[in-house]
């Protein structure tokens, strides 16, 4: 540990072997100096740090050792080799295009390019960040490229080949370098934690490796400062906290809180997420790959692409058996939704918070039946219930052969949540009082935990949630009379929430051209299977709730044809978000006052004012 030498440096491969994660690339090579077809110019592009000059330098190196080992490495022991090693060889050039660009170089270097080796077969220029080359010196660079000397053989590296001019590009052999996989990051790491007496977990090593994205050059950097951090001693709790990573047991804590319904728990997992002095975008975008963790650990097939311990993989693939493949991959859509609106947002923070209460509502309205029950059914938080006569109804009207509506189609509007109470276990986020609409951003006092929650979000988001103004067209039984007409006992299909998602957009797949509009909308849907034959959708706003309700029951009749048997009916929600300041005018503005403060309208009367 004394002396400690930066890694990069000491453990350099000095053989094609001992570079790390590029074998096809290097096996071509020694081949050509094998069989000694060497062409004259190699461009080599990749990303950073992933061996681009290292392979240079061990090609120039080869293909001047005097005595080449039996599988075409280098010998480390002749002249050739020994002056290079020790950086004192005539017949090896390196130049950084980077700070070299200017056409004075490339003509300097033109003329060095004339003059024979003196030791050995070739001399090897190498050209780093080749695309900085100024286009004068490009072209410069050009004449020398199309008649070379027999004795030269130019190595071009770039990270940006797309900045290469194609009369370039033509006159070279190309070799793309791929990003490095972590694994492979971590066993070289591995490797030298071992030679080094240092004591490491894999995680730590694992997280050094995501972190420097596929860069050799980074994680070894990384692993030096975590080593100097650490004093030899790399867990990965030491590293994710002076990486700065947000431990994944915060990920698992919050799965486990989505998949059990507790918002509220979550919303307090983000809070601390945020007092540690984390981004709200780092949380949302490891939610995401959380997610991903999950999925590919949920399929055998996918499970080579989690990067992670076995033990760690044991404990996704615990999780994962949790959550069905909807809730993920709805999950990782509503992440990635975050992160791309996150720069945007104005509310950062509330629009985390949103996300975290939109991914719990996915629990709540996923299906149960899809995962064999793995995942628990929970109530919706913000979903009605429903009243329990038209429950009955379902249950006393079954299959009927006839496609008619059976029930007018009204639509009341729910004015405060007591009047629909439930005998259910929904909380209604704000239980008392007047009508909802009168009272937006008092505060809730005698809500219980949840409905404080909600009432604080609301408030700050400066709207109204749905469950207040419900516009519960709850004109649900618009009854389908199966199309088909065979007898209803044979052939019944049982109703699921999934093979009901999958018949929703079956018909709204095979809807026509001109119906565009209403194929677009149920896409976006989802229907809520409530009971064995009857669903909920949720629509946005009273147009599309409209809408629904004129072509319901057509729907009804197509998706019976994927569900035969069963004479299903619908019920149409209004989720509308109001922004209050489009909601009230003034003289609204002015009852809300005056409701607060009875003196308001003494004033009014006093100063004879009256409302314009
Ligand atoms: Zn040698």
């Amino acid at each position: 540990m004394e002396n400690y030498i930066v890694s990069a440096r000491k453990y350099r491969p000095d053989t094609f072997e001992s570079v790390v994660a590029q074998k096809s690339l290097t096996t071509t090579l020694k081949n050509a100096i094998h069989s000694g077809k060497l062409a004259h110019a190699y461009l080599f592009c990749g990303p950073r740090g992933v061996g681009k000059t290292t392979c240079a330098r061990i090609f120039a190196k080869t293909i001047n050792c005097e005595h080449l080992t039996a599988d075409g490495e280098p010998c480390n022991e002749c002249e050739s080799c020994r002056s290079f090693n020790q950086q004192r060889s005539y017949s090896i050039y390196e130049l950084d295009a980077a700070s070299n660009n200017s056409v004075e170089d490339i003509r300097s270097l033109n003329e060095q390019v004339r003059i024979p080796p003196q030791v050995g077969r070739y001399k090897v220029y190498i050209i780093d960040e080749v695309h900085m080359l100024s286009q004068a010196a490009f072209n410069a660079f050009l004449k020398t490229l199309e008649e070379p000397p027999a004795h030269a053989i130019f190595i071009l590296a770039t990270t940006e080949k797309h900045k290469i001019i194609p009369t370039i590009l033509s006159r070279c052999q190309i070799y793309d370098f791929s990003r490095i996989e972590v694994a492979d990051i971590v066993s070289h790491l591995q490797n030298i934690a071992t030679k080094e007496g240092i004591n490491t977990e894999y995680e730590a090593l694992r997280i050094i490796a995501q972190k420097s994205d596929g860069c050799m050059r980074d994680a070894l950097s990384l692993f030096d400062q975590m080593v100097s951090f650490t004093q030899g001693d790399l867990t990965y709790i030491k590293v994710i906290e002076s990486l700065n990573v947000l431990d994944y047991e915060y990920y698992f804590r919050f799965t486990d809180y989505l998949l059990a319904g507790q918002t509220s728990q979550a919303l307090l997992l983000f809070n601390d997420v945020l007092n540690k002095g984390f981004e709200g975008s780092i949380f949302v975008e490891g939610a995401a790959s959380h997610f991903r963790d999950l999925l590919v650990n949920s399929d055998p097939v996918t499970l080579p692409l989690f990067e992670g311990s076995d033990e760690l993989r044991n404990r996704y693939a615990t999780q994962a058996q949790k959550c069905t493949a909807k809730f993920l991959f709805r999950a990782i859509k509503l992440c990635s939704d975050c992160s791309m609106n996150y720069r945007a947002s104005r509310n950062k923070r509330l629009l985390v918070e949103l996300t975290i209460i939109q991914l719990s509502q996915l629990v709540a309205g996923d299906d149960s039946d899809v995962s064999g029950g793995r995942s628990p059914k929970l109530k919706p938080l913000f979903n009605k219930s429903l009243s329990n006569d038209s429950v009955q109804t379902v249950k006393t009207a079954p299959a009927s052969n006839n496609p008619v509506i059976t029930s007018q189609v009204q639509q009341q509007l729910v004015v405060a949540p007591e009047q629909n109470a439930p005998a259910n276990t929904t909380k209604p986020t704000v239980p008392h009082g007047r009508p909802q609409s009168l009272r937006p951003t008092m505060p809730t006092g005698t809500s219980p935990s949840l409905g404080h929650m909600f009432g604080g979000v609301r408030s700050m988001l400066n709207t109204k949630q749905n469950t207040t103004t419900t516009l519960e067209t709850d004109k649900a039984q618009i009854e389908n009379g199966a199309t088909n007409t065979q007898p209803v006992a044979e052939h019944k299909v049982n109703v699921t929430n999934e093979n009901l998602v999958q018949a929703w957009t079956s018909f709204a797949l095979q809807l026509p051209d001109n119906e565009r509009a209403l194929s677009d909308r149920m896409k976006i849907m989802t229907p809520h299977l409530l009971d064995d034959d009857r669903f909920e959708i949720s629509v946005d706003n009273q147009l599309a709730a409209e809408m629904f309700e004129r072509e319901m029951p057509r729907i009804l009749r197509g998706i019976a044809t994927f569900l035969p048997g069963n004479a299903l009916k619908a019920s149409i929600k209004v989720n509308e978000i109001v922004v209050e300041r489009h909601v009230y005018d003034r003289k609204k503005q002015y009852e809300i006052l005056r409701e607060k403060n009875h003196l308001v309208e003494k004033l009014r009367q006093r100063l004879n004012l009256e409302l314009s």
